[in-house]
């Protein structure tokens, strides 16, 4: 069994046939709008994914490929409340049927629990495993409890009286001048 699929110019008809789930790490690094959006990424962070192809038949027409994809990943964020690294959890567990044209793809959208992408010779299934994991990143990452002091303090009683009491050096320097 050849198992000498190109994750950017995958023959999706060839991984329908096989019908195997081809399992792969792909370093985050590699995948470059991903990296721009983490903070104190490892060279070594990782995606494991997984792509399993199937094709089913379709009356009056040939067979359909299907394409299941699954990733999980730890992505190192920036926490919202801190600013400092924050591990995330991202997943990504999708089925995708492939048609012939972006008509097909826009009418049959709707009411299709899959996503329809357009058939091509050559798919860039890196691509697709970066656009979907862009989109499952959280909106804001936070850690569940912050490791440091948060810098934004907006209201924190403390900051609130050490801004309220004068310094007596300042107050003292006022003195003088006056
Ligand atoms: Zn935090």
């Amino acid at each position: 069994m050849s198992r000498n699929f190109q994750a950017q110019r995958l023959n999706l008809q060839e991984l329908a046939h096989d019908g195997q789930p081809w399992s792969e790490t792909t370093l985050i690094k590699d995948l470059q709008r991903l990296a721009d959006e983490t903070q104190g990424l490892s060279p070594d962070d990782a995606v494991q994914w997984q792509a399993t192809g199937e094709l089913r038949p379709k009356t009056g027409a040939d067979d359909q490929v299907w394409l299941h994809l699954s990733a999980q990943a730890r992505v190192p964020l920036t926490c919202q409340r801190c600013m400092t690294q924050v591990a995330m959890p991202v997943g990504v567990d999708q089925w995708y049927r492939f048609v012939d044209s972006e008509d097909i793809a826009m009418a049959e959208d709707d009411e299709a629990e899959e996503d329809l992408l357009v058939m091509v010779p050559l798919f860039d299934l890196m691509a697709l495993l970066e656009d979907e994991l862009l989109m499952a990143l959280p909106l804001v990452p936070m850690h569940e409890s912050c490791p440091v002091t948060p810098v934004f303090s907006a209201g924190d009683p403390a900051v609130d009286a050490a801004e309220a009491k004068p310094n007596p050096f300042a107050v003292l320097g006022q003195l003088k001048k006056s």
